[in-house]
């Protein structure tokens, strides 16, 4: 399959034909779309997908995508996050110019266009509780109740409202509600809180500010104020779309952007929701929002995800309006695709067993050479250094082999990749333990490059590097951060229940092709026969580099689940 970003080719998803549409049509000219994340955690591969549609739209016709910050809640907003998420979205690919905006900004409007409202009697002070204001809301099949201070005069709240912003009252003693109807079917249009008094300093206006507008109120507006046409969310807004639009119809902004739902990112073998991921970095599960286990963008930057794999995965995966659930394997993939194409070939051997080549002269270093990518001849080659003693993997020798083993084992020749056929001869073995310490080989020397003259076959090739010429290092091998397709989906059972114990294993001696140690960190390889590699970006020094293990060759797990 082309994992190359294609969009013209594939057919419209509902979205880009609504706004293929309305182009058409004339009802717009052009387009403005926008991401709007709250600054209170790291960006997940959920937020990918909303990037990538807003963004993509914006590339595909020209036009602006907005940034924007929706940071109305000061109490769980740092602007540490603010950063985090800016440089996510650049490293995923995407610009947004000198458009970036903060729904913070607008606090002034904001707060005149309630005091609009409350003029025209569309919103009113209220003395409930948070408690009574859930009470009286009433249930999906029971109506709601008004509130006692449903009819105060327009003087009165207005008076209120200032008192509220001058800090006279409590946190939680009184809230600004849009007066809509208690009747309604739609619980959210059911009075709604605009606005609530908490007296928490935000990273951006300071103490300004003691009452803070709520979500649904400032969304529909700051997309209004910038002139977005078509405002893009997850399904779980689709339910708040009548308040939206109230809000804007109500107070008759020129600009009235319309809001489209589609379905959010479901993904297997992990958790989604901010909330839950921030537990899983307080309560130290993982080793911060940047945990190469994490689904985060963070993570997977780390981990070695390259941007392009994730917009295709993104592209892949297209946007529709039934909620559904994705196979990890889907993005695992998508990164395949990606470095098998982009990802030069190195040799590393995870974990070595020496080989001792009997043969051999000793003290002789000899060049072989190897390419550095099977179906990209100009990546080029490269020099290995061979010598008599060398390493193999460990799991490339079986002492008494079935028969569909076609590596190394006693009688048994193989190939040493770029290098010689060589052949068994004995093996060293700890006395006590068992275990094998060093193997015996002998080489052909009518064999270098790896092929015998007389045209003889062997079925096995092993990847090896020298042993006085390696670099080691150590390399973490990552598996699944959960051991369940759906870890929050059992009912009273805490997810963290299904943390796999063994999503990390760290080899602390393996050894490596010596020209690593001079890759910067981030690099991408693949080792040969073991998978998709990247150079920690953190936990490197310099020729001192940490592998980490971005994938398999293979979806091994698949694999697994088919026996
Ligand atoms: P979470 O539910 O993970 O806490 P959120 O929706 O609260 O995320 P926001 O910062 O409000 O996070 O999200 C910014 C944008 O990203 C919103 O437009 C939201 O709809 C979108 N988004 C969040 N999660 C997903 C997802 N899983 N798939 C697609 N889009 C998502
Ligand atoms: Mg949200």
């Amino acid at each position: 399959m082309d994992m190359q970003e294609n969009t013209q080719d594939k057919p419209l998803d509902f979205i880009r034909q609504i706004i293929a549409d309305d182009l058409r049509t004339g009802k717009h000219d052009h387009t403005v779309t926008r991401f709007p994340p709250e600054p209170n955690g790291f960006l997940h591969i959920g937020h990918a997908k909303s990037i990538c549609l807003n963004f993509g739209i914006a590339q595909e016709n020209s036009s602006p995508c907005h940034m924007r910050f929706d940071d109305t809640n000061p109490s769980k907003e740092e602007s540490a996050y603010v950063e985090s998420i800016m440089r996510d979205v650049q490293w995923l690919g995407f610009d947004w110019g000198k458009n970036l905006f903060y729904a913070s900004d607008y606090f002034d409007r904001l707060y005149d266009y309630a005091v609009q409202l409350i003029r025209m009697g569309k919103a009113y002070v209220c003395d409930l509780t948070g408690e009574q204001i859930r009470e009286y809301r009433g249930t999906l099949t029971e109506p709601g109740r008004e509130s006692p201070y449903r009819d105060r005069t327009p003087e009165e709240n207005l008076d209120l409202f200032n008192r509220m912003r001058q800090g006279e009252f409590e946190e939680g003693s009184r809230v600004l509600r849009a007066r809509i109807d208690m009747a309604s079917p739609n619980v959210n249009m059911r009075d709604p809180v605009i606005y609530r008094i908490l007296k928490v300093p935000h990273h951006r206006t300071g103490d300004r500010w003691c009452i803070y507008p709520m979500y649904d109120y400032t969304h529909c507006i700051s997309d209004a104020i910038e002139g977005i046409t078509h405002s893009l969310c997850t399904l779980e807004f689709e339910d708040h779309r009548p308040l939206y639009d109230w809000v804007l119809d109500t107070l008759a902004t020129p600009c009235h952007p319309r809001q489209i739902e589609f379905a959010r990112l479901n993904l297997t073998y992990t958790v989604m929701s901010k909330r839950k991921i921030l537990q899983l970095v307080s309560g130290g599960y993982v080793a911060g929002w940047d945990d190469p286990r994490m689904l985060t963008i963070s993570g997977l930057r780390r981990r070695g995800y390259s941007p392009a794999s994730i917009r295709n995965f993104c592209s892949l995966i297209g946007i529709g309006k039934k909620e559904s659930w994705i196979d990890m394997g889907v993005l695992e993939n998508a990164v395949r695709e990606d470095l098998n194409e982009t990802a030069p070939r190195v040799m590393g051997v995870l974990e070595p067993l020496k080989m001792i080549i009997d043969n051999y002269p000793e003290g002789q270093v000899e060049e072989m050479e190897a390419q550095n990518h099977p179906f990209k001849p100009e990546l080029g080659t490269r020099k290995l250094p061979f010598s008599k003693e060398i390493y193999i993997e460990r799991s490339d020798f079986m002492e008494d082999p079935p028969k569909k083993y076609f590596r190394l084992g006693p009688g048994r020749e193989v190939r040493l990749r770029y290098a010689y056929l060589i052949r068994f001869v004995s093996m060293v073995k700890d006395e006590k333990s068992g275990e094998i310490l060093e193997i015996h080989c002998i080489y052909d020397p009518l064999t270098r490059g790896g092929n015998a003259a007389d045209g003889r076959k062997v079925k096995g090739t092993i990847h090896w590097v020298s042993a006085a010429r390696s670099l080691n290092c150590p390399v973490r091998l990552y598996d699944r951060l959960f051991t369940v397709a759906h870890p929050d989906a059992v009912k009273d059972v805490d997810f963290k229940t299904y943390l796999n114990p063994d999503s990390m294993r760290v080899l602390n001696d393996c050894r490596m092709e010596p020209a690593l140690a001079d890759m910067e960190p981030g690099s991408r390889v693949q080792f040969e026969r073991q998978g998709y590699f990247c150079i920690d970006q953190i936990d490197s020094q310099k020729g001192k580099p940490v592998f980490n293990r971005i994938v398999t060759l293979r979806d091994s797990w698949a694999r697994e689940q088919d026996k």
